[in-house]
């Protein structure tokens, strides 16, 4: 299977690893829902407004670009 999701992350924040999975928002394709699976994203389900940071570190911060 491809890899779907190859960017980089940004470094993190609280700890300076890049590691960090992307967070998808929005309704989930089965793709998607699949990758979640395999740990490659995060389904993020449909956040509020102004609150959707895009990366979640394996230290549980969550944080933007
Ligand atoms: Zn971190």
């Amino acid at each position: 299977m491809p890899q779907l999701f190859d960017d980089t992350p940004p470094e993190c924040p609280e700890c300076r690893e890049r590691t960090a999975t992307p967070i998808i928002y929005g309704d989930p394709s089965s793709e998607m829902v699949q990758a979640s699976r395999l740990g490659d994203i995060v389904l993020g389900g449909v956040a509020a407004e102004g609150d959707m940071p895009a990366w979640l570190c394996s230290c549980g911060t969550r944080y933007e670009d």
